[in-house]
């Protein structure tokens, strides 16, 4: 790969988890009488959660189409949706001609009341009202209030909270209800959602494990790489770019399976 704006691009999520898929089934199929687990640094990438998971960082507070726009914007605000890649039934993410990855709008999902029914985010698509419209955090917390989820609040304390505290940067970090959208983020299944690793991963029988945050250094392949680097360095120099290419591969087929185990 040649990184770059204008070359191969950046390592994204998008190919972390092709790569992860590529490895799960690689393993599965060739051991698959072995539980396997990845090894992953703690990196923002790789705890990405899946786009379309549950999340209370960008929902509205009433339900979709109710909130008329200002004088400058005369249309209702349109449905609370959320932006995925597309994926073929395998899994792998669709691109069109020209290589760009395709996109389509989503609705949200994973919600469950703390007594793991599902809680509906949208209106049925056959309702007489607000039909396939987002309900908005205002509702959302309403009907985990009438279930019990949220303590003692009463409807009245409830309806008016804010939505968020300032630019969402609650001043009491400890508080569970300060806000709505607070209030939400730390219900048990908000605060449950895994990573698109995590998911992809154990939608394909394998485990992650992410290292502490800031101790990349402690990834057993960092070790391999290292091997490999010794090795790569007693190559004659070049400046073509096939024979840095053939030596890199060569190098990293020279690092024995035994010292990899033995890092590990
Ligand atoms: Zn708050």
């Amino acid at each position: 790969m040649r990184p770059g704006k204008n070359r191969d691009g950046y390592f994204s999520l998008a190919d972390i988890e092709e790569q992860a898929i590529a490895a799960c089934t690689t393993v599965s199929e060739r051991w698959p009488e072995y539980d396997h687990v990845f090894v992953y640094d703690n990196a923002t990438t790789h705890h990405k959660q899946s786009a379309g998971a549950l999340s209370a960082r960008a929902m509205p507070k009433s339900i979709s189409g109710t909130r008329q726009g200002g004088k400058k914007n005369k249309n209702p605000d349109p449905n609370f949706l959320v932006p995925v890649n597309k994926r073929n039934t395998d899994g792998t993410l669709m691109y069109d001609i020209h290589g760009t990855l395709l996109k389509e709008n989503i609705q949200m999902t994973g919600a469950s009341f703390a007594d793991g029914t599902v809680q509906e985010l949208y209106f049925p698509s056959n309702a007489s009202k607000h039909a396939g419209k987002f309900k908005g955090m205002e509702l959302l917390l309403e009907e985990r209030r009438e279930k019990g989820d949220l303590g003692n609040i009463s409807a009245d304390v409830l309806k008016k909270k804010n939505t968020e505290c300032k630019s969402f940067k609650c001043a009491d970090p400890h508080s569970t209800s300060c806000c709505m959208r607070r209030m939400l983020f730390n219900q048990p299944d908000f605060s449950a959602v895994k990573s698109c690793l995590e998911d992809t991963c154990a939608k394909h029988k394998c485990t992650v494990l992410f290292l502490p945050k800031f101790h990349c250094e402690l990834n057993p392949i960092e070790m391999v790489w290292g091997y490999a680097k010794w090795i790569y360095w007693l190559n004659p120099e070049s400046s073509r770019e096939d024979a840095l290419e053939r030596n890199t591969l060569d190098t990293l087929e020279q690092v024995l399976l035994e010292s990899m185990r033995r890092f590990v």
